[in-house]
């Protein structure tokens, strides 16, 4: 199981954006589920991240302004980390499919 969750395929859904957001949610307190659904991962998939971030966090993250953001190409609302975060999440594994 643990290697499972080192899987390349599955470092490739989880953007560096979403590292963040994740980090910034636990340093809130958020429970694993409440960070699925803000980030609309399912909460198995959030607590395997979690633990694999476990294993290679070198340092506290950087602090980034996080506000709504209309995503680019469907215009869905979604949280952005920054200006380099232009797509909601399920567009951002849209292209991560279509790459
Ligand atoms: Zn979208």
């Amino acid at each position: 199981m643990a290697e499972f969750w080192q899987d390349a395929a599955l470092k490739r859904l989880w953007a560096e954006e979403e590292d963040r957001a994740l980090t910034e949610l636990r340093k809130q307190g958020r429970k694993m589920h409440e960070i699925g659904a803000a980030l609309g991962r399912s909460t198995m998939s959030v607590g395997g991240w979690i633990d694999t971030l476990n294993k290679t966090i070198d340092g506290p993250p950087t602090k980034k302004t996080r506000k709504a953001r209309g995503c680019i190409r469907c215009h869905a609302t979604f949280m952005s980390d920054g200006s380099g975060h232009r797509h909601c999440n399920p567009c951002r594994e849209w292209l991560a499919e279509a790459a």
